[in-house]
């Protein structure tokens, strides 16, 4: 009777019966308030001017975010640096909020030596970091706007032989600092056999290059559908290797703002003389994958290494420890050997706790022979004694 007594005094959430404190409820909980408060995506989409950037977001995220673009001269664009245009939408689907900020780079690659447009872009993303980092310092912390980048979906044109040197400069200088998605635009000017071809040209030059593109990450999870997309994006990579084909990256990607009707069914794609690219039909390009994974089953992945790498290490550089090493995910996607080493700033931050321990103990020590003489004081005067 006695063990009851004390399972009542707790509540009606724990009972013997049921062994149930409660806290299964915790995923609700972090879902509802998570809804609530909206999600935010920041996506740079970076590629020269005409390779279809504002048609594939537009397709990827059924909105206009580009209602009142202007397309300069060629006299306007051979003078034009690259501006940095950001413009948000909130897109709703059954409940969620989903604040989608895209920032586009236009004259990326316009003027006759492009060669160094990478600087503005770097600039920015460090720019965005600064801010952050500032914010988390400051005292407002709980409030803080996050404008880093999440990923960059870089444009490749599909009528070369493979990357250019602007290309191999821009990744190169980027690819410690976002997350970057390449995709072969406009893949519908090229046949199946040349995708292969060029898919595999990329594939090569950017690991002879050293470039780090973005990896799927690697272990276990409980989503089914990430699971699964992550094994058929591994395998088409292992597949690249000697036959790159649809469904891998570099994404081959078409995008389109129109649906047609195919067979009594309205489809979105292009129509062309001889016939119909069909954007969401896998055997016609990439645009389902790519969708899939920046925002079923990637975008959260995409925050957090922004977060918990290019972010991290930016912020390591800022603590200026001599011992910082960068923040790098080693092998394919291993989340958990990403290896921080603070051990400087962790030990001093260790004595220096240990320091105010010890100030504390004998502040308690003092404190303890006081009350004792105040008791002893006491004492005396109640029994008489002098
Ligand atoms: P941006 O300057 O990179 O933003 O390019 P736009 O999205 O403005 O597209 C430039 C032109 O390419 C427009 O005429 C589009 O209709 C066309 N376009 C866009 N996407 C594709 C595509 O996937 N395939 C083809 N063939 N043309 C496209």
């Amino acid at each position: 009777m006695e063990s009851d007594e004390s399972f009542d005094s707790v509540g009606p959430l724990l009972t013997p019966s049921t062994n149930y404190v409660g806290f299964a409820t915790l995923p609700d909980q972090v879902h509802r308030k998570s809804v609530k408060k909206g999600f935010e995506f920041t996506l740079m989409v970076v590629g020269e001017s005409g390779l279809g950037k504002s048609t594939l977001v537009n397709s990827l995220f059924l909105t206009d975010l580009y209602s009142d673009k202007a397309i300069p001269s060629a006299e306007e664009r051979i003078n034009k640096t690259v501006d940095i245009e950001r413009s948000s939408v909130d897109i709703e689907e059954c409940g969620v909020k989903l604040r989608l900020t895209v920032v586009d780079t236009p004259g990326f690659g316009d003027q006759l030596n492009g060669l160094n447009s990478w600087q503005p872009i770097v600039k920015y993303v460090d720019d965005q970091f600064n801010q952050y980092y500032r914010d988390e310092s400051g005292l407002n912390r709980k409030n803080i706007i996050d404008n880093r980048i999440h990923c960059c979906l870089y444009f490749i044109s599909p009528y070369g032989h493979g990357l250019r040197p602007i290309d191999v400069q821009f990744m190169k200088a980027l690819h410690k600092k976002v997350n970057i998605v390449p995709v072969i635009a406009k893949a519908d000017c090229l046949t199946k056999t040349e995708v292969k071809i060029l898919k595999s040209k990329i594939i090569d030059e950017i690991e002879e290059h050293d470039i780090t593109i973005y990896q799927f990450p690697e272990g276990e999870s409980d989503d089914e559908e990430f699971k699964q997309q992550n094994l058929e994006l591994k395998i088409s990579a292992e597949n690249d290797k000697t036959e790159p084909g649809m469904g891998s990256i570099p994404f081959a990607v078409i995008g389109s703002n129109t649906t047609i009707d195919v067979n009594g069914k309205k489809v979105r794609g292009r129509l062309y003389p001889w016939g119909i690219t069909e954007v969401e039909n896998p055997a016609h390009c990439d645009f389902g994958m790519l969708r899939n994974m920046l925002i079923r089953t990637h975008m959260q992945d995409l925050k957090e290494v922004t977060g918990d790498v290019h972010y991290e290490n930016y912020r390591l550089q800022c603590i200026k420890s001599d011992n910082a090493t960068p923040v790098k995910r080693t092998g394919r996607m291993k989340r958990e050997s990403v290896i921080i080493e603070e051990n400087n700033e962790k030990d001093r931050m260790l004595l220096e706790k240990e320091e105010e321990l010890k100030k504390m103990q004998e502040m308690l020590k003092k404190m303890q022979a006081q009350m004792d003489q105040q008791n002893q004081n006491q004492n005396r005067s109640t029994t008489g004694i002098v």
